[in-house]
């Protein structure tokens, strides 16, 4: 079947909760895909930063095949010998005690909450059910119903009510409206360090710094999100790092399951992860054999520190093309292989520049108007991220 057949068959047969640019992709190596008519697209969504370390990784793929053919499931009835490595290796990336393990972004965040919960009764004192939790403007975390709750946005969340109770939303980037929302019931504080579906927004310097110290000086515990901006993305293992932030949890994600298998996972040090006991959180597939081998695999590239040097070096390069493309461009935010371009909307909407980009050879995504993001694998050329700035440049002389 080509291309429209397969568009066409697809809408027909599945649910329309994705409007995707109309290409389809049927192979793929490092920063490049190929649709099914033999076309080469560079990628600059990365699966929205879960292929950093691109796709077909040859120690990713090494990694996930050997484990294919000796064992890939046990649930976590029994204990089976990938896990410790993991686990071990995880909690050590992250300089805490202890993981847990679990399969997609939402549910890690979910998992992050009912941590903090738990923490806020148990350790705390918090009086039962009075628990909160402190989130952000123009959050994006996931799409489960406590999450979609608390989102700021209508269209994650009309229609999906009745809501989970316990969220108190304020302004992102301000570390007083934080302080201001902070009561003696207030278990934690959840953010990203930089908000990536909200047009990859970086909020003032000091601002990770502050929210820090405000929730220690609260007994509040720090909770980042690091499912998009983490693992290597910005040019350092963790966006917090920029600031030398060290959160209670990290929330992880997306490209710990190095594009193969969905991986997630919440980390944390023991007097946090200890209020979780048996049969109080769980998940049949998270921690399985494959993705604690995938996820060995990503933290064994972590360490090279390779990738994060690359985001720099890259993202420098891209950050200073971008700000010399001149009129059509309202405003460039972001930092490393990372960026939310504000095109001005007369010139087309952010879905209209992505199709233009695509029929170019380039592969992004829009987020919110006239905003579109760069996010390609970090194994992307420097000689490819200059092509495809160059790409935008025409579209925007064009358009
Ligand atoms: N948190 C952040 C910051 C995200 O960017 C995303 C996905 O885009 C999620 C959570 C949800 O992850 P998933 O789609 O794997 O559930």
């Amino acid at each position: 079947m080509n291309s429209e057949e397969l568009i066409r068959l697809s809408e027909s047969r599945s649910a329309h909760n994705y409007h995707p640019l109309p290409v389809v992709i049927s192979s793929a190596e490092g920063a490049w895909v190929t649709d099914v008519e033999g076309k080469r697209y560079l990628d600059c969504l990365a699966g929205y930063s879960s292929l950093n370390f691109g796709h077909s990784n040859p120690e990713i793929l090494t990694a996930a095949r050997e484990q294919l053919d000796r064992l890939t499931l046990t649930s976590r009835a029994f204990y089976h010998d990938r896990f410790a490595e993991f686990v071990t290796g995880l909690s050590e990336l992250c300089g805490k005690d202890m993981v847990l393990p679990m399969n997609t972004g939402a549910e890690a965040v979910e998992t992050a909450i009912k941590v903090a919960r738990k923490w806020g009764y148990e350790v705390k004192g918090v009086a039962p059910g009075q628990a909160n939790i402190v989130v952000m403007e123009d959050n994006f975390h996931g799409r489960t119903t406590t999450i979609v709750g608390f989102s700021t946005d209508p269209e994650s969340r009309d229609g999906f009510g009745p809501f989970s109770p316990g969220f108190r939303v304020v302004k992102y980037g301000s570390a007083e409206a934080v302080r201001e929302a902070i009561d003696e019931n207030t278990v934690a504080v959840l953010l990203e360090p930089i908000q990536g579906e909200a047009g990859v927004l970086v909020p003032p310097d000091g601002y990770l710094a502050a929210v820090r110290e405000i929730c220690t000086d609260n007994n509040v515990l720090m909770v980042a999100d690091e499912i998009q901006s983490g693992l290597g993305r910005t040019g350092e293992t963790f966006a917090c790092d920029h600031e030398r932030v060290v959160p209670d949890l990290y929330v992880l994600g997306k490209a710990l399951g190095g594009g193969v298998v969905p991986v997630s996972a919440v980390v944390a040090d023991a007097d946090v992860m200890g209020v979780i006991g048996p049969g109080q959180h769980g998940s049949t597939f998270g921690g399985n054999p494959l993705a604690c081998a995938v996820g060995d695999a990503v933290i064994g590239l972590l360490r090279t520190g390779e990738y994060q040097a690359r985001a720099r070096e890259l993202g420098a390069f891209l950050h200073a093309r971008l700000a010399d493309l001149g009129p059509g461009v309202v405003a460039v935010r972001g930092r490393g292989l990372w960026a939310g371009i504000d095109i001005d909307p007369s010139l087309g909407t952010g879905r209209q520049i992505s199709e233009a980009l695509m029929r170019r050879g380039v592969l992004v995504k829009d987020t919110h108007g006239s905003t579109i993001r760069l996010a390609p694998p970090l194994v992307v050329s420097r000689d490819d991220l200059d092509w495809a700035v160059d790409q935008l440049s025409a579209v925007l002389r064009e358009a």
